[in-house]
């Protein structure tokens, strides 16, 4: 690995991030940290998904915020802006969170993989989300390490199966287990509920509304455990 390799400086700057304080040379504000993992993110060739993603699509909030939100990968819209949570499902997601009284400034935003993987609809006219393989999600593994080492949140929500299964175990089933604290040390307290984007595929109007409301419910009980936490 040279040291120019995207792991290697993101490792540096999370021994930077968690060295004590000691003068010039001493830790550097979080916020500066996390600046410089996206940069590193950025140009990350750690598995083949970026070759037919425009751009890495790396987290988005504060260093110190209450909450993570990891789903599984960027989408369509997400790709092209370079922004996580960006299209429909982040703006379903955007509305649950006002619901629920969390406000969005205390939430951090990300994918357990940072690049979009898709292919061609059958006439070729649109890009199709493709579920990314455990190697994928396995290379991109670091980045999202990173991002915890930094925002370190009081609360991780895994945001459907694949964000659940890779954090939390490939036993962990979303329908059975959402809602329930799972024991772990990613973060002091750890839940997974559904993604938003399954929300959206719901097959009509009225399991569309209860999905929603079930969704709200989840984070509620999310901004209740993060106030239960100090
Ligand atoms: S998906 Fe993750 S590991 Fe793969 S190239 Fe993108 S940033 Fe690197």
């Amino acid at each position: 690995m040279s040291s120019r390799s995207p792991f290697r400086l993101a490792s540096r700057a999370i021994d930077s991030a968690k060295r004590p304080f000691s003068g010039a040379e001493g830790r550097r504000a979080p916020l500066a940290v996390l600046s410089e993992i996206r940069q590193a993110a950025a140009v990350c060739k750690a598995c083949d998904l970026w070759k037919n993603a425009t751009q890495t699509v790396f987290g988005e909030g504060k260093p110190g915020a209450i909450f993570m939100m990891v789903g599984e990968q960027p989408g369509d819209s997400e790709d092209r802006k370079g922004r996580p949570f960006i299209g429909p499902a982040g703006r379903l997601l955007d509305n649950a969170l006002a619901e629920a009284g969390i406000d969005r400034d205390d939430v951090y935003v990300t994918n357990v993989v940072k690049h979009f993987k898709w292919s061609a609809s059958e006439r070729g006219k649109r890009r199709i989300h493709k579920k990314p393989r455990d190697s994928e999600i396995v290379a991109c593994r670091p980045w999202l390490d990173a991002e915890l080492e930094v925002v370190k949140p009081r609360v991780l929500v895994c945001l459907g199966a694949s964000a659940a299964q890779s954090l939390l175990g490939k036993d962990f089933r979303v329908s059975r287990q959402r809602g329930q604290v799972v024991d772990s040390n990613l973060a002091p307290a750890v839940v997974a509920t559904v993604h938003p984007s399954s929300i959206l595929r719901a097959r009509d109007e009225e399991s569309r509304s209860e999905q929603l409301n079930d969704f709200i419910q989840d984070l509620k009980f999310v901004a209740r455990l993060a106030k239960s936490i100090k």
